[in-house]
């Protein structure tokens, strides 16, 4: 049985497909961390770790017979990928099974927010519709959205976007062969968006992409949606923003520093904020967990692996 790594929580119905094939080591609940490495580190041959873990490369740099990094996730920003690839280091990750789930999040974001939903709904519970009807909202038909970084996941909002009348743009690295208009610069984008809707990697080259200056081109009459990961937006900025009205509202599923949220953050009004639930069904979250299983055990038989990023 090859030894793994545990990097942090896991779901049980991922733990214990692992632990029926492997001698796993729990990391994160580890009593002392620096022992179990000092103890273990010849014979950790992989590491298991979730979308938004962090795999530090002087953590890696103390396993030497560390082969493979499955990451439970498809983004793999917590993973020093090129230093992977450098060293040997296979990493696999869960793409395309959960695009759909966290496409459906992103609209479910559009939606609230442009509806102004869960305010609706704390009117309807604090009795208040007793005293006269919610506010109008804003309608979704005609409007712009613009998607940043038109990958699996930003075709899948974008294809949901159209069946609510909407027309859509996009900005990534380079044009793609789709019918949506391209912008070279994200500036510009945003200005013509009416919804900004964030579905690019996460990492070094993206950090704070949304700054003070996309959110002023965004303009008053502009939403922010970022689904993607939270250190692609300054949330700085973005609190600002919201708090002057810079911007009209922002749907977020993600954060700078998950799980704390600025509380400045939470008291604004125009902000829909969830947990980082965007692939957080029961249904994508067992085919991600099988995936991992899979990648692993094709790694540890000489197989080719399923979902390789590197
Ligand atoms: P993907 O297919 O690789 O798409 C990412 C897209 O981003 C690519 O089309 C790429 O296009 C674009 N991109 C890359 N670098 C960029 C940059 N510097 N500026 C603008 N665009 C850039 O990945 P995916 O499966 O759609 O997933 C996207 C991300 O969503 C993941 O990396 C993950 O962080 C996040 N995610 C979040 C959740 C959640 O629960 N909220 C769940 C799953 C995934 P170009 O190469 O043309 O630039």
């Amino acid at each position: 049985m090859s030894e793994l790594l545990i990097l942090n929580p896991l779901p049980d119905f991922l733990l214990e497909p692992l632990r029926a094939r492997h001698v796993c080591h729990d990391y994160f609940h580890a009593p002392d961390r620096g022992a179990l490495i000092a103890d273990m580190a010849e014979r950790i041959r992989g590491i298991v770790m979730s979308g938004g873990g962090v795999a530090p490369v002087p953590l890696l740099e103390k396993l030497p017979n560390l082969r493979i990094i499955s990451v439970f996730g498809v983004g793999y920003d917590g993973v020093p990928a090129d230093w992977c690839r450098a060293h040997g280091i296979r990493v696999t990750n869960t793409p395309d099974v959960l695009t759909e789930d966290v496409a459906d999040t992103a609209s479910a974001l559009v939606l609230m927010t442009s509806r102004n939903l869960a305010a609706a709904n704390r009117h309807l519970l604090a009795g208040a519709w007793l005293n006269g009807p919610f506010p109008l909202a804003h309608a979704l038909r005609g409007k712009l959205a613009g998607i940043v970084g038109l990958g699996r996941i930003g075709r899948a909002v974008a294809h949901r976007l159209e069946a609510h009348g909407m027309r859509v743009a996009y900005h990534g690295r380079a044009r793609q062969e789709v019918p949506w208009e391209y912008f070279e610069s994200l500036t510009g984008l945003a200005a013509a968006s009416d919804f900004l809707i964030v579905a690019c990697p996460g990492g070094a080259e993206t950090r704070h992409l949304i700054n003070a200056a996309v959110l002023e081109a965004l303009g008053a009459e502009g939403t922010l949606i970022n689904i993607a990961r939270g250190s692609v937006v300054d949330e700085t900025a973005l609190i600002a923003a919201l708090q002057r009205g810079v911007i009209r509202g922002a749907g977020l599923d993600v954060f700078e520093n998950e799980p704390q949220v600025p509380r400045a953050l939470m008291s604004c009004e125009n902000a829909v904020l969830l947990p980082h639930l965007g692939s957080g069904t029961h249904e994508t979250r067992r085919v991600m967990a099988a995936l991992v299983v899979d990648n692993l055990a094709a790694h540890f038989s000489g197989k080719a692996l399923l979902t390789p990023v590197c």
